[in-house]
């Protein structure tokens, strides 16, 4: 219990919490005490790197690599708990200070990369690596720091730096100006329609929406179609009408191709621009800046991959082509299957073959059920950890819930903070944050989060989830491992701190115990009898998971390589057509399908111009396929056992970024990963 008057003076923020595990103290802590701690934070790491980079003894691993890990602790602490808030419990304050500081963290980040005092000593020390008698852990560091220091333009000449700088506003402006087009054409592109039978097969609430959506912008009377994102719309799986549907999609695939929201210029600008910068900082292309320091390592690497991926995916989609076209024959003798005409019939069969009815599948996943009897009871099983609820650590939100972790011994491992339901103050997702990161150098232990957007049941009722929310828990609760099994030395090398086409091995692997038999006839209950799930729903859920793979796998893929290829142009081949690069693109690739475009098309690939997957796009797949290939091991090596998880607990989950990520994933699997187990995963090996 704290009282407010007496506590006025003290910045909770500012001071290491004597809580346990140094939690923060979110019953004490105030929007306004950001500030303080910002400013605080940012000056105290400024000094401290001042003093590392100015030591007038000659540069050592342990005056310069670990002093450097040792400072900024409160700028890290105040960083972490702001985002959970900020992402998780917000408000108008927390997005004020948010906009306020964002700028300045960043030019502060620059201040220490580009410090050229500090950057001579890493490069002394880089330069000698191999006679420091460093141990791999302490090699890692040095090559991340040695690598921050050169991406961000720390061995280039002054004038050269400006040109670095110069270009790093001008892509700013494009991508700010990118995402302004983007956004208003989704809005603009929007389909109005004047009769009510064009919708014909909408769902009624799909319908009733679309009214009150034509209402709100003054078309009363009318219905309007929004659009989403991809290329493919919702709303093509349910319209009857065969124009309609020619007339959505057509709406969709054509959006920023002309008027006042055509973004055919930006992207050529902004494809050139990074082009530029890669070449500048002594890189061939963009992609090879941005696989510079992920697991892939080179554009060949992961070109490589998808491709093998290609022959199982056209040969699929052509099958369910031609299934869907025998169905479209019945309704229009002689038609040829159009792109519009896919998810409609896609739909058709679906339901004809699978009846699945998702309201008769939640009575069987209850939240607290699925929670200590699915993603706690296999965490139990392979690694050996048990969990206690804690009632004593303050939260941000009364629904948030506490959970102390313990290794097989009963020691300590660290703490696990649930917050699952939707709120206003919360952003749309699900998502892992650390709280604090595991350090041996810093004595820390790790404080780890998973938050999602289930929906609150009324008070007395029960928490249902679909198996897709189910899913979402079993993959968080991943991440939530990858942080907690760290056992690392360096902070900057702890738990999620790895490649983003590594990130998401850990949670995308842990979705597979969702579906095991032991931990899912256990969690699969229904709510009130508690009778386990009748076998014939669990198998109709199973076939449906793989229904339409081909498809998905291949739109997936065309966006993969249209984004690589884009990225792989020096800046003087850039073209000047947009559609022929495209095209040319999906060719050379053997994708060119008519019937299955690209998930999104150039102009409007949100991913690639305005949300860091530039060149990263395949890091959905190639994660997916490091996840099945793992989960491939231990179905070969006995299945879940105590043995198998403590395996990869050793080997991969403890081991943050200690190690170059491929060599890792190498030394658990016994060789590099191949597609072979995601093709059958997603119904497509024969
Ligand atoms: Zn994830």
């Amino acid at each position: 219990m704290s009282d407010r008057r007496h506590t006025e003076q003290v910045n909770p923020l500012l001071q290491q919490s004597p809580l346990p595990y140094g939690v923060p103290r979110f019953d004490q802590i105030r929007s306004e005490d950001f500030r303080a701690a910002f400013d605080e934070g940012m000056r105290e790491e400024l000094a401290d790197v001042d003093c590392i980079a100015g030591d007038t003894a000659p540069p050592t691993f342990v005056n310069t690599l670990e002093a450097l890990e040792q400072c900024g602790a409160l700028l890290r602490r105040t960083q972490r708990v702001f985002h959970v808030l900020l992402s998780a419990h917000s408000d108008e304050a927390l997005q004020k200070i948010d906009a306020e500081y964002s700028p300045k963290l960043v030019a502060h980040r620059d201040a220490i990369t580009l410090n050229p005092r500090l950057y001579a000593r890493v490069k002394s020390l880089y330069d000698r690596g191999d006679s420091l008698g460093l141990d791999t852990e302490q090699r890692q560091l040095l090559e991340e720091r040695y690598r921050n220091h050169v991406r961000a333009g720390a061995a280039l000449s002054s004038p050269e730096q400006d040109t670095v700088r110069a270009n790093n506003v001008a892509r700013a402006n494009v991508v700010a100006e990118l995402r302004r087009r983007i956004l208003a054409e989704v809005n603009a592109a929007a389909i109005v329609v004047d009769e009510r039978d064009h919708l014909d097969g909408l769902p009624e609430t799909d319908i009733a929406a679309a009214a009150a959506a034509a209402n709100a912008r003054g078309s009363a009377g009318k219905w309007l179609l929004p659009l989403q994102n991809t290329t493919q719309q919702p709303a093509l799986g349910y319209l009857r009408n065969r124009a309609m549907r020619e007339r959505v999609f057509k709406a969709s695939v054509s959006r920023n191709t002309s008027g006042e929201n055509d973004t055919t210029a930006l992207v050529l600008q902004m494809v050139r621009l990074r082009a530029e910068r890669a070449r500048l900082l002594g890189f061939s292309d963009h992609a090879a800046y941005t696989l510079d320091d992920t697991m892939a390592k080179s554009a060949e690497n992961a070109l490589g991959l998808l491709r093998r991926m290609v022959p199982a995916t056209v040969t699929r989609t052509k099958e369910e082509a031609s299934r869907l076209h025998v169905r479209l024959r019945m309704d229009v003798p002689d038609a040829t299957l159009e792109p519009w005409d896919w998810q409609y019939y896609a739909e058709q069969v679906r339901r004809a073959d699978y009846a699945l009815d998702e309201s008769e599948v939640r009575q069987y996943f209850e939240l607290d059920r699925v929670l200590r009897d699915g993603v706690f009871y296999a965490a139990t099983q392979l690694y050996g950890i048990t969990f206690g609820e804690r009632h004593d650590i303050p939260v941000y939100h009364p629904d948030v819930r506490v959970f102390e972790v313990f290794n097989a011994d009963g020691s300590r491992l660290g703490l696990l903070y649930l917050d699952y339901f939707a709120r206003p103050s919360k952003r749309g997702g699900a998502w892992m944050n650390q709280l604090a990161m595991q350090s041996g150098l810093l004595s820390m232990l790790p404080v780890v989060t998973n938050i999602a957007n289930f929906p609150k049941p009324s008070p007395g009722d029960p928490a249902l989830l679909t198996s897709d929310q189910v899913r979402t828990m079993f993959h968080e609760f991943g991440h939530a491992l990858h942080g907690l099994f760290s056992s690392v030395r360096y902070p900057s090398l702890s738990g999620t701190s790895v490649p983003r086409d590594f990130v998401e091995l850990p949670s995308q692997f842990n979705e597979h115990w969702a579906e095991e038999s032991s931990v899912f006839g256990r969690y699969a209950r229904h709510h009130q009898t508690g009778e386990p799930m009748p076998a014939s729903l669990k198998e109709r859920l199973d076939r449906a998971a793989k229904f339409n793979g081909g498809y998905a796998l291949a739109e997936m893929l065309a966006a993969c390589f249209l984004d690589m290829d884009w990225h792989m142009l020096p800046a003087i081949q850039v073209p000047q057509q947009v559609d022929t690069f495209e095209d040319s693109s999906l060719k050379t690739h053997g994708l060119e399908i008519r019937e299955v475009p690209p998930r999104y098309r150039t102009r409007y690939f949100q991913h690639i111009w305005t949300l860091a997957y530039a060149a990263g796009y395949y890091s959905y797949l190639w994660s997916e396929v490091l996840d099945a290939d793992a989960y491939a091991w231990f179905k070969e090596n006995g299945g879940m056992t105590r043995q198998n998880g403590q395996r990869l607990r050793d080997l991969v989950l403890s081991r943050g970024g200690t190690k170059d990520a491929a060599a890792l994933y190498r030394e658990f699997r016994g060789r590099d990963a191949t597609p072979d187990a995601l093709l059958e995963e997603r119904g497509l090996q024969y």
